[in-house]
């Protein structure tokens, strides 16, 4: 009886060879279960599709922002971290950062959430570690702020990037977004705004060229980092700033659509800063209107929003009624950032047929959560959207300031919500199915079990692209990269 079903399974691996390592692979992942560093170990080298939510500047680890402090010639006072571009009574030279054990260490703890939270409030701690680092992270310069964080997901076999940072020079900003216009008259606003995008657009695509080259060279790759070619591919996400003013906020959505829908490495546009603001409260449905006005004369360029990032301890609860509903219909949102309130809104059942019909995802940002918003295990709506068909995919927000990473929002899921070696998979391969990478994808039905005609061996070992396949992953980068990405499982289950 032994015998025959070792014959049995050995003809069915010989039929189907990835299958057979698939299982293997899937047994492994089990056995890891047992403990963390297990786990650690087997997901690191997992072929992970994309982090599609990662604010750069958060992502950058506290040791960084140290080492770049110390080389602002700044000040700082050592008891309120107060910092000063002035030398001033009280006030040490930033270089005393590295010297001072004490002050390393606290100044370590304020610029991540490593260790006390002295306001009491990791949300409010959080919040405040960006007003302390920006500006000491000059020195910094964005390639070794982008090859920091672009080289860390490298080493976790992410295969692509979305990442919210700058996409074009502090100057050329400035100057496109500076005296905005008034916005009593919509057209005559985005009229003004028009004569300011030529010069932001020239100055993007040097900026991004830049940002290419330099970071590709610092990574040591041959490749810019924004091809397919790379072995680790980039686009950008403009964020616009929730609690500007109106005018502001018009100018900054303008230029932020304008350049998605001109720049192809600008792949999406995106609002950021705390959700539970009074401002952003108030503000919200008079710039979800801005959005949907401008966004129907600017090409339709994609969006994704940050939206229900809160909890009744951050809001009333009428704002979460229709906070991802609105985020959709008016925002024109492809994915929801965080979607932690979905459970508050109005006619949920309607929402998420809505949601699966417009193959809207949620950016899933467990460490981010639980730091944030004291939101994790049971709390967090995870399993509601699975278990109501919305795609999801687990991302790190701000894996520098909530020391994470990747890997670990995969260990996490994983013994949060007990999932299979087959449900990461899918995960991971939502974030190339949901990315904003333009072109036909890989499958031709819903789920990544049919993939279409001529990729229909893809997961065997020994496929190798033929002529016609190339040229059709040539014209797709979306196809090239989920093409890259089952080969990346094959690799690993092998
Ligand atoms: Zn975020």
């Amino acid at each position: 009886m032994h015998r025959l079903y070792l014959i049995l399974f050995s003809a069915a691996c010989l039929a189907a060879p990835a299958f057979c390592d698939e299982a293997a692979t899937a047994r492994r992942f089990e056995a890891a279960k047992r403990s963390e560093p297990e786990l650690v170990a087997f997901l690191k080298g997992m072929p992970k599709g994309a982090d599609l939510h990662s604010h750069v500047w958060g992502a950058v680890y506290a040791e960084s922002i140290l080492d770049s402090a110390a080389k602002s010639a700044f000040f700082i006072d050592p008891q309120s971290l107060a910092v000063s571009t002035l030398a001033k009574a009280g006030f040490v030279p930033t270089k005393d950062l590295l010297t001072d054990k004490r002050l390393t260490a606290r100044f370590l703890d304020a610029v991540s959430m490593r260790g006390s939270r002295p306001l009491g409030s990791g949300h409010d701690h959080f919040f405040d570690t960006f007003h302390l680092f920006v500006p000491l992270m000059r020195p910094m310069g964005p390639d070794a702020r982008l090859a920091e964080v672009i080289g860390r997901a490298k080493a976790q076999n992410v295969q692509y990037l979305e990442l919210m940072d700058d996409v074009a020079s502090d100057a050329a900003q400035d100057k496109a977004l500076r005296d905005p216009p008034a916005t009593n008259d919509l057209d005559q606003a985005l009229a003004a705004m028009r004569k300011r995008f030529p010069a932001l657009l020239a100055d993007a695509k040097t900026y991004l060229d830049a940002r290419d080259h330099e970071v590709a060279k610092l990574l040591g790759l041959q490749a810019p980092v924004s091809s397919v070619e790379a072995p680790i591919t980039v686009r950008y996400v403009y964020t616009v700033y929730r609690l500007l003013p109106e005018a502001g906020f018009f100018a900054d959505m303008a230029a932020g659509l304008f350049l998605a829908s001109q720049e192809p490495r600008v792949a999406a546009v995106n609002i950021v800063a705390p959700e539970d603001d009074p401002a952003a409260r108030r503000n919200f449905d008079s710039q979800m209107r801005v959005i949907d006005f401008l966004w129907n004369r600017l090409g339709k360029p994609n969006l994704t929003l940050h939206a229900g990032e809160l909890t009744l301890e951050y809001s009333p609860v009428e704002p979460m009624r229709s906070r991802i509903r609105k985020s959709i219909e008016l925002g024109h949102a492809r994915r929801i950032g965080h979607g932690v309130s979905v459970a508050w809104e109005d006619d949920l059942p309607g929402l998420f047929r809505e949601m699966k019909e417009k193959h809207v995802a949620v950016e899933i940002n467990l460490t981010s959560n639980e730091n944030i918003l004291k939101v994790s295990g049971a709390d967090h709506p995870f399993n509601l959207y699975r278990a109501n068909g919305i795609p999801l995919t687990l991302n790190t927000d701000d894996e520098g300031v909530n020391r994470s990473n990747l890997t670990m929002e995969y260990v996490k899921a994983t013994r949060t919500f007990g999932l299979s070696y087959q449900d990461l998979k899918e995960l991971s391969r939502n974030g190339i199915e949901y990315s904003f990478l333009p072109g036909a994808g890989l499958f031709e039905a819903a789920g990544y079990n049919h993939p279409r005609p001529e990729f229909s061996r893809v997961r065997e070992p020994a496929w190798q692209p033929d002529a016609w396949a190339r040229a059709l992953m040539a014209k797709s980068e979306k196809l090239a990269l989920q093409v890259r990405l089952e080969r990346a499982f094959v690799d690993f289950e092998r």
